[in-house]
């Protein structure tokens, strides 16, 4: 049971969006300072709301809108830069529709 838990990880690991590179600051001492952040392609979503569930930070909620199919969105709210790229978010989503920058 645990060989199958890990298969079914890795195969979910592997259908992530890659981590791209977040928001990039340049520093004034000439450091680059990278913000780690989602996307959640609002289109796709199918509101099942499992992403609000992981978030150490809870910063995945579901929005007050709703997408062309008529499915209310979850929505990424981060207004203070705490997200950690962790992942946990995107790897919870049964459709992949999270992608990490980090
Ligand atoms: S990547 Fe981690 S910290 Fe950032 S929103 Fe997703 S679960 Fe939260
Ligand atoms: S887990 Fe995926 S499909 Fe479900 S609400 Fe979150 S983003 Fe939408």
């Amino acid at each position: 049971m645990l060989l199958l838990a890990s298969a079914v990880w890795r195969i979910r690991d592997s259908q992530l969006n890659s981590f791209d590179v977040g928001h990039e600051t340049e520093l004034p001492t000439g450091g680059i300072l990278s913000m780690p952040r989602i996307e959640i392609d609002e289109e796709r979503c199918k509101g099942c709301e499992l992403c609000t569930i992981p978030c150490p930070r809870s910063l995945v909620r579901m929005a007050e809108k709703f997408n062309q199919k008529g499915y209310r969105i979850s929505e990424f709210v981060d207004p203070e830069g705490r997200c950690t790229g962790c992942a946990m978010c995107a790897r919870m989503c049964p459709d992949v529709v999270i992608k990490v920058y980090r």
